[in-house]
């Protein structure tokens, strides 16, 4: 679950968590689930101080066959295949997570979920594949792997390897066979060095404290 929310708040309690999060880059890690939060840029991309913007990421486990088919299917009904945008969770699966966090959560990070008027939900998958280039066409980014998000390396690897293409086409001078076939070595190489250190990351951190969700949360009903 992903959300995000003004670094500021009317209310002293809002103010003091506010300024504790604030220039923090702050984790909390319980069996089955790690939660995680840093400021990003307000609105406009401002970076004045109190116009910025918490954002936060909480990871929790659900059983892929049984149980995530509720929480991907949004309010109108409709089942998405990997997320729900912000204010279209079906309102029944988002009281049963503000309410385990209510119960699981340090202060700070309840406050935060609280504060979170529309949070949404972006499902965790690997993909790898073992070849970027076929004939003319060349396989960039997201479409050929997709580390988690610990690594937050998504964007600048769509971006090395978009700027290594142009490299390449430049140095066989146009010839683009040539070129792809010296530029997929190295761009396996990274996507696989990512795809496997994004897994390595994500296991520790949701692992650490046991593999059991704590008191256990079912969505089993809310479909
Ligand atoms: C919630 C979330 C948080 C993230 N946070 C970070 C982060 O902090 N740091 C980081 O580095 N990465 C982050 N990522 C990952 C990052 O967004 C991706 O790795 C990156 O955007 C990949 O770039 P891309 O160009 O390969 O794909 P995309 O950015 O997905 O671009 C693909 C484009 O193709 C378009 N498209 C799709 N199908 C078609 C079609 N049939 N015809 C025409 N156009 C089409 C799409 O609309 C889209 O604009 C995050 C991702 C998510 C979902």
């Amino acid at each position: 679950m992903f959300g995000s929310t003004h670094a500021t708040q009317q209310s002293d309690r809002y103010k003091k968590t506010a300024a504790m999060l604030a220039e923090r880059f702050v984790f909390q890690q319980f069996p089955n689930s790690h939660i995680l939060q840093y400021l990003v840029p307000g609105e406009d991309e401002s970076l004045v101080p109190g116009e910025r913007r918490f954002n936060w990421v909480w990871y929790v486990n659900y059983d892929e066959a049984t149980e995530l088919t509720p929480i991907l299917t949004d309010r109108d009904g409709k089942r998405r295949d990997y997320s729900i945008p912000p204010g279209t969770i079906a309102p029944q699966i988002e009281q049963q997570m503000r309410l385990y966090a209510e119960r699981v959560l340090a202060t700070p990070f309840q406050r935060l979920v609280a504060a979170t008027k529309e949070p949404f939900v972006q499902a965790i998958l690997d993909l790898g594949v073992p070849q970027m280039a076929f004939n003319r066409i060349a396989l960039v980014g997201d479409a050929a792997f997709i580390p988690r998000p610990h690594t937050a390396a998504g964007v600048s690897k769509a971006a090395a390897n978009a700027i290594a293409l142009t490299d390449a086409l430049v140095i066989q001078n146009h010839d683009v066979k040539k070129a792809l076939d010296e530029w997929e070595t190295d761009q396996l190489r990274l996507g696989m060095h990512l795809w496997k250190a994004g897994q390595d990351l994500g296991e520790r951190s949701q692992f650490l404290y046991g593999k059991e969700r704590f008191n256990d949360v079912s969505t089993s009903n809310a479909a």
